[in-house]
């Protein structure tokens, strides 16, 4: 209570300040003098009132849940008044400078940000290009939070372009509602091609950093146009009120981050080379900009406002993530991007990585929202075994659940409805717990809603050959070398170890319960050297292990720790290798029709 009046007595007095005709405005600049050593130099200006001030550094972006401390990478602080006069302060928190501002009516606060990671949740400065993601490199307060924030850069002349879809006035100056907006909008400093096309009278910008000869800019333009084509058609209704913009970063990392008006995303060059590579990023570009709607406007309450200095905890990211999961693939083949065989082979990996994961059986989809801070964003060598990921069991989620709308009402109601009624209806506030299973209810039928309920409130499977059986589609689960294997040879074994990927030797980098090597005693970070006094390596492993049979015992020679010890192991059946969709026998008409309707393509099938 005490500090709500001391905000409310701060707020009058800066509104006294506006109404005397000051501008109410936070002024922010940065520069980049030290930018071969990759720091931003910030100088940003408070209006402020009062004896104190404190200003704060988000400790994390919205978006990707996890506490990242962007204060870590703030040097040099300083604080003055207008005529550059020193201002004492001390750290009252990790993220927290509380300064002495009696008197003032504006403190300067200047410092420089080291921008050394090169992610779409972090910032990244050096002479190639330069990203800025404003959560990592500016202050705010309670106070200051709601004002417009005006920021100038001072760009080194050698790059073209400060790119950002942030409003700007005549001047060139950003200018964002409020802090908020300014976290909203990601910065972009480079010599880079922008490629500008538009869809239903609205205006869009895809910028290829980093491109060469290896990635073809125009098709890639003509790509994400065509995906934002069939997005729009989906949703039937654009949010849109500037141009939007896909930021896209070549730079051989992955990942992407959704914001009102533009996403950030990062991919690399060589993936246009590979069908397959690139049909991930096609499907990275479709999810962000699915997320315009479904997050950004279409918000779980517990996220309807930020708050920028801890955890906020929504059960609904199986909705905001997983559901979108479902779409980023589906919409590639509504835009007619992809065969329906590349699209099952996506939809295959779901269910694939899904039912590799022992977790499931061990958290719901609400309790992997929840504790998307400490599971999804902090994942471990037990992760596997503990936690089920909201995007992969959310899309599967979504596969199951649209086929269960569509076969309880004739194909005449399915998922893509409930997403736009759920749009028509929350696009202008947060949404409750229960808004989206009303909505499937009132679809759907109340039966559908009590289907679904448990499936998001417990762990457990989903019913993933049923959905595909209405489609006469059926999943074959191959073992490790099945192509290989005739049909009365014996099945292979397996241990249920998963390796580290990037070091030559046999290190476990998880262990599967309920399989012979957890049951036996294995170890995250053992080292195989022997299966039953011979050598295996990294390149034999999988030839050795195809040659065994499930039941036999087998002594593993492991080193843990600096010590050599040996572990009996009873061999299990080889987990499957390899998913993949196929047609089933008594696939008909009925069965293309519902693939039509589904896909959003023509087909002809080959059996
Ligand atoms: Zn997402």
């Amino acid at each position: 209570m005490l500090r709500l009046r001391a905000y409310s007595t701060l707020l009058g007095l800066l509104l006294a300040q506006y109404a005397a005709g000051q501008p109410m405005q936070v002024q922010h600049e940065v520069s980049f003098p030290g930018l071969k050593q990759q720091y931003v130099n910030v100088r940003s200006e408070f209006p402020v009132a009062g004896p104190t001030t404190m200003l704060r550094m988000p400790a994390w972006i919205p978006g990707s849940y996890l506490i990242r401390d962007f204060a870590a990478d703030i040097e040099n602080m300083r604080f003055s008044d207008r005529a550059g006069n020193p201002r004492a302060f001390t750290k009252t928190a990790k993220d927290a400078w509380q300064v002495n501002t009696g008197g003032m009516q504006h403190l300067v606060a200047e410092y420089r940000v080291h921008a050394g990671e090169l992610s779409v949740n972090t910032s990244w400065a050096s002479p190639e290009y330069i990203v800025l993601n404003p959560a990592t490199v500016f202050l705010y307060n309670k106070s200051s939070r709601p004002l417009q924030q005006a920021l100038k850069v001072h760009k080194p002349p050698w790059f073209e372009h400060v790119l950002s879809a942030m409003p700007q006035d005549e001047q060139g100056m950003f200018m964002a509602a409020d802090f908020d907006e300014l976290v909203d909008n990601p910065l972009v400093i480079a010599d880079a091609p922008i490629h500008a096309f538009e869809d239903r009278g609205q205006q869009y910008r895809l910028v290829n950093v980093a491109a060469t000869g290896f990635w073809d800019s125009e098709q890639s333009a003509s790509d994400v146009q065509a995906i934002v084509a069939a997005s729009n058609r989906f949703w039937g209704e654009l949010p849109f009120d500037r141009t939007y913009w896909f930021f896209n970063i070549l730079a051989e990392r992955g990942g992407g981050l959704e914001h009102d008006h533009s996403t950030l995303i990062m991919g690399h060059r060589w993936q246009m080379q590979d069908r397959d590579d690139y049909i991930k990023w096609l499907s990275l570009a479709a999810h962000e900009y699915f997320h315009a709607w479904n997050v950004r406007r279409l918000r779980p309450q517990a996220l309807q406002h930020y708050d920028l200095q801890q955890e906020q905890y929504s059960n609904a990211l199986w909705l905001a993530e997983g559901i979108t999961s479902y779409y980023d693939n589906l919409l590639l083949s509504r835009a007619q991007l992809v065969e329906p065989d590349e699209y099952f082979k996506r939809l295959a990996l779901d269910l694939h990585v899904l039912e590799l994961t022992p977790g499931r059986e061990r958290i719901s989809l609400r309790g992997a929202s929840h504790d998307a801070w400490i599971r999804h964003y902090k994942q471990d060598a037990n992760s596997v075994n503990s936690t089920v990921s909201y995007y992969n069991k959310g899309a599967v989620l979504g596969f199951v659940l649209d086929t269960r709308l569509r076969s309880g009402s004739k194909n005449r109601v399915n998922l893509d409805h409930v997403m736009r009624q759920f749009w028509q209806r929350w696009k202008a506030k947060a949404y409750p717990e229960g808004a989206f299973l009303q909505i499937v209810a009132e679809l759907g039928g109340e039966e559908t809603r009590d289907w679904l309920e448990p499936l998001l409130s417990q762990s457990g499977s989903l019913d993933i050959d049923l959905a595909l059986a209405w489609y006469g589609l059926v999943l074959d689960r191959h073992p490790v070398n099945n192509a290989a294997r005739a049909a009365d040879e014996p099945l292979e074994a397996g241990m249920g170890i998963n390796w580290e990927a990037d070091v030559p030797a046999l290190v476990v980098s998880s262990v599967v319960h309920e399989m012979g090597a957890s049951r036996a005693g294995v170890l995250p970070g053992d080292e195989l050297l022997a299966i039953s006094g011979e050598r295996v390596t990294r390149e034999t492993i999988e030839d050795r292990m195809g040659r065994l049979q499930p039941g036999l015992e087998v002594q593993l020679l492991l080193a843990r720790h600096g010590r050599i010890i040996e572990v009996p192991v009873i061999l299990d059946e080889a987990r499957p290798a390899t998913y993949e969709i196929m047609i089933d026998e008594d696939f008909g008409n009925r069965h293309l029709r519902r693939l039509e309707s589904w896909l959003g393509q023509e087909l002809t099938v080959n059996r």
